[in-house]
């Protein structure tokens, strides 16, 4: 498959890799907006938010399990936003269901300013 993220998973586009499991691979973020900018991915291919359905949902929460557990070892608990952007009008840019993790920052809160 033509997809950007699914070929980082594979190792054929390089990453910095700061999470892996058998169902969910996190990266840095290749243009970070905030000191701590990783993005968390399915190994399987979900084109995005509104794709999530009752067959592929357990591993939103496989995601999230992940998200704290790296939060929780790069001391970032006390401050951290997860975010994912489904579809051209949010911003999605790349079609693999990713959930930004931004840290490491005091961080406003509009939609207009971003963080
Ligand atoms: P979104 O705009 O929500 O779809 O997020 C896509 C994110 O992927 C952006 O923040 C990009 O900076 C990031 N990105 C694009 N290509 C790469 C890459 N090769 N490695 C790491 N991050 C990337
Ligand atoms: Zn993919």
């Amino acid at each position: 498959m033509d997809c950007l993220f699914c070929k980082i998973i594979a190792g054929e586009i390089p990453s910095t890799k700061v999470y892996e499991d058998e169902n969910v691979f996190a990266f840095k973020d290749i243009n970070p907006i905030a000191p701590v900018h990783y993005l968390f991915i399915p190994k399987k291919h979900i084109s995005g938010a509104a794709a999530v359905n009752a067959e592929n949902a357990d591993v939103v929460g496989k995601i999230f399990t992940a998200i704290a557990k790296v939060a929780a070892d790069e001391k970032i608990e006390s401050g951290f936003r997860v975010i994912t952007n489904n579809g051209e009008d949010a911003g999605q840019t790349v079609p693999h269901l990713h959930f930004h993790l931004l840290a490491g920052t005091k961080m406003g809160w509009s939609p207009e300013t971003g963080v």
